[in-house]
């Protein structure tokens, strides 16, 4: 495996980060960290990353991206989130509903909604989870009934980010209940400012709050239906590889270790060392599994420029990227204590509370560890059939 970037790689990296550093984006970003707030409004900074080119960096530039690889898509959104860009709506827009429109929407769908996207002037969400239906998605309940040329919605989806901020939702929903479980999804992209779509905020411990999303007989036309009627289920499989490469996972275990490790001085000069010891077998083991999560997610993508990527590498990347940054999110807040430099206390405080969702959102460590032990008992090259998309 060769992880080294290549010239032009390394001067995108330049680019990218001299711009994050500079002008009004940077002025941005400084107002985002400063307003206090734990939630605030990150559209601003999304329009100016898209003035930059720097959204949808890998799409085709007749859908508004850049047309450059994988590579540099990867090498943005590093850069991004090291300057505090927040990421969810990157994330979910971008890389989730993004790339599954890319993969399997039509060519009118890839028109009307990725050159927006990227231009950061609409945001998309994940409208995937119910009340009681997360990691098997085939057993979710919003019915979607065909009426005069589209159809019908209702239903209850939870758990979702950003909604109050997103223009439409990529929405999992039952066009059939004839033959097995697996058949008979579908994916509508949903207009959230259209009648009786109705967005409630759920509080969580964590910074980014939740929202329940009611559907009440929501119309969508035909042509908002992505991947075709009752193929839901193969559509959300084959998008799955796209978005689990674990790099936003592995990113926030570089950004927690660099805190955990603040205030430690260099060997031999620290005269507290001995009773340090433990906190330094500790940094060792945390730096080499962080090293570890990043090169993981690094493979993900040399995997995708070459065409190659599969369900193995990228849930074996996202359970060990979420696993690692959860713990040490948790080791990070345990040696500062309370005595935490004051400009680590909100970072800490955060991650502490971020830490048990990363293992749950975007497929749960257990249905990662599942789909790995599938493929190992199958042969690598066979893949099991999944039966999990949450
Ligand atoms: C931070 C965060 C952001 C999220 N964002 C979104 C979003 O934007 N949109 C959206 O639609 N959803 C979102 N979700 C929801 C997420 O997709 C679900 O939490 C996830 O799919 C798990 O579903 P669940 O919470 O219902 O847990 P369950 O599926 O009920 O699982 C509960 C526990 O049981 C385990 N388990 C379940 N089935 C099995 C099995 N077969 N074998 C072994 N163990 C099993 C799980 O691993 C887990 O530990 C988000 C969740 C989090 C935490």
């Amino acid at each position: 495996m060769d992880f080294g970037h290549t010239e032009d790689e390394s001067g995108f990296r330049d680019r990218v980060r001299a711009e994050l550093q500079s002008g009004d984006l940077a002025a941005e970003l400084a107002r985002l960290r400063d307003c206090g707030e734990p939630e605030p409004d990150e559209r601003g900074v999304y329009r100016l990353l898209a003035e930059r080119g720097l959204l949808g960096v890998d799409w085709p530039r007749a859908y508004g991206g850049q047309g450059r690889t994988a590579a540099h898509a990867a090498v943005a959104v590093e850069e991004m989130m090291r300057a505090g860009v927040p990421d969810t709506l990157f994330v979910n827009g971008i890389q989730t509903v993004g790339k599954l429109v890319l993969l399997a929407g039509t060519e009118e769908q890839k028109r009307r909604v990725l050159p927006r996207l990227a231009a950061g002037r609409s945001f998309a969400g994940v409208l995937y989870t119910e009340p009681g239906v997360g990691s098997d998605l085939s057993a979710l309940t919003t019915r979607a009934v065909a009426v005069d040329g589209g159809y019908r919605i209702d239903g209850v989806k939870v758990f979702n980010l950003k909604s109050g901020l997103t223009d439409f939702g990529l929405c999992a929903a039952r066009t059939s209940t004839e033959g097995s479980r697996y058949e008979g999804l579908t994916l509508f992209l949903v207009d959230m400012h259209a009648p009786g779509v109705l967005v409630e905020r759920l509080d969580t411990m964590a910074d980014e709050q939740f929202h329940r999303v009611e559907l009440n007989a929501v119309r969508v036309s035909e042509t908002d239906v992505v991947g075709g009627v009752g193929d839901g289920w193969a559509v959300l499989a084959e998008a799955l590889p796209l978005e689990r490469t674990g790099f936003d996972f592995a990113l926030r275990a570089e950004r927690w270790y660099e805190a955990g490790c603040r205030g430690l001085g260099p060997a031999g000069e620290d005269p507290g060392q001995e009773a340090a010891t433990p906190w330094l077998a500790d940094v060792g083991r945390h730096g080499a599994a962080t090293a570890a999560a990043r090169l993981l997610a690094w493979r993900c993508i040399g995997s995708a420029d070459r065409g190659q990527l599969d369900e193995l590498q990228t849930s074996t990347a996202k359970w060990y990227a979420s696993e690692q940054a959860a713990a040490v999110a948790r080791w990070a807040a345990a040696r500062h204590g309370l005595d935490a430099p004051p400009d680590l206390v909100a970072l800490l405080d955060s991650a502490y509370r971020e830490a048990p969702g990363l293992t749950l959102s975007g497929g749960t460590s257990e249905m990662m560890l599942q789909t790995i032990s599938g493929f190992l008992l199958a042969g690598e090259s066979a893949a099991p059939a999944s039966g999990e998309v949450g």
